[in-house]
């Protein structure tokens, strides 16, 4: 049925950049609220939605490791900085009329809601939105690893990658411009091609849980919306 909603609960994943609009770096409100409206559109359709959240427009644990600083103690830094994406995002949609819940990997009480399955499966059934903090918790993870695991967990139909390009390209479409787009594509190919969607340990948890991938361009308007009734272009790995 064209323009039916495909889905009923999905995990949304952005980088930190994302939100950094035309800044080098932190949180651009108006590019906030513009994700935030995107999300909305969506949620009004009825779709159960999860939320991670990147934190490179605050600090990455690959950069701190990089200026000598531990690495692990350069990732504890990178998951805060993830909680205070989330927290930004909360702000914008709950300013929209969204309700929403921070959920963190790691429990800081007085901010947001500690990680516990069976209640984010529910905010999810009461339609909150809930957006999942400070990765999966651990340092040498990513936050693409933190959507896989939290959209299996959570029992997600896909994970949607939301970036400023259409999809997987065999090359980076910014730089050459005979660059073709993957329509759909394997898990084994992502890896073996070495293709920038997600890191690999996260490409291999989406493969072994069989959890589709769809990579789209949330930089356009209405993107989000379209792709969920199957408009639009976007790869899908599977
Ligand atoms: N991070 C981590 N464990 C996790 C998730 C994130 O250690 O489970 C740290 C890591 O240092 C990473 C930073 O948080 O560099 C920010 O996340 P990411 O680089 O995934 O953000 P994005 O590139 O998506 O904005």
């Amino acid at each position: 049925l064209d323009g039916a909603v495909k889905y009923n609960r999905v995990m949304l994943k952005i980088s930190g950049e994302a939100l950094m609009g035309d800044l080098g770096y932190g949180l651009h409100p108006p590019t906030v609220e513009r994700v935030a409206r995107e999300i909305k559109a969506v949620h009004d359709l009825g779709v159960e939605i999860c939320m991670v959240i990147g934190g490179g427009n605050i600090f990455r644990g690959l950069q701190g490791s990089a200026q000598g600083m531990e690495r692990t103690t350069a990732d504890y830094m990178g998951m805060l900085a993830t909680v205070m994406n989330a927290l930004a995002m909360q702000a914008a949609l709950e300013s929209l009329g969204v309700f929403t819940r921070v959920i963190s990997a790691i429990p800081m009480d007085q901010v947001c809601e500690p990680y516990i399955r069976r209640r984010a499966v529910r905010h999810l059934e009461k339609k909150r939105v809930c957006i999942f903090a400070a990765g999966t918790g651990n340092p040498y993870f990513t936050t693409d690893t933190a959507a896989a695991l939290r959209a299996s967990e959570m029992a997600c139909e896909a994970i949607f990658m939301g970036k400023n390009v259409d999809g997987i390209y065999d090359s980076d479409p910014k730089i050459n411009p005979d660059a073709k787009r993957y329509d759909d594509i394997s898990y084994d190919d992502v890896l073996q091609r070495n293709l920038k969607v997600m890191d690999a340990s996260a490409i291999a948890l989406c493969r072994d849980n069989r959890m589709p991938l769809v990579v789209f361009a949330l930089s356009e308007p209405g993107g989000f919306q379209g792709i969920m009734a199957g408009r639009g272009t976007y790869t899908i790995v599977h």
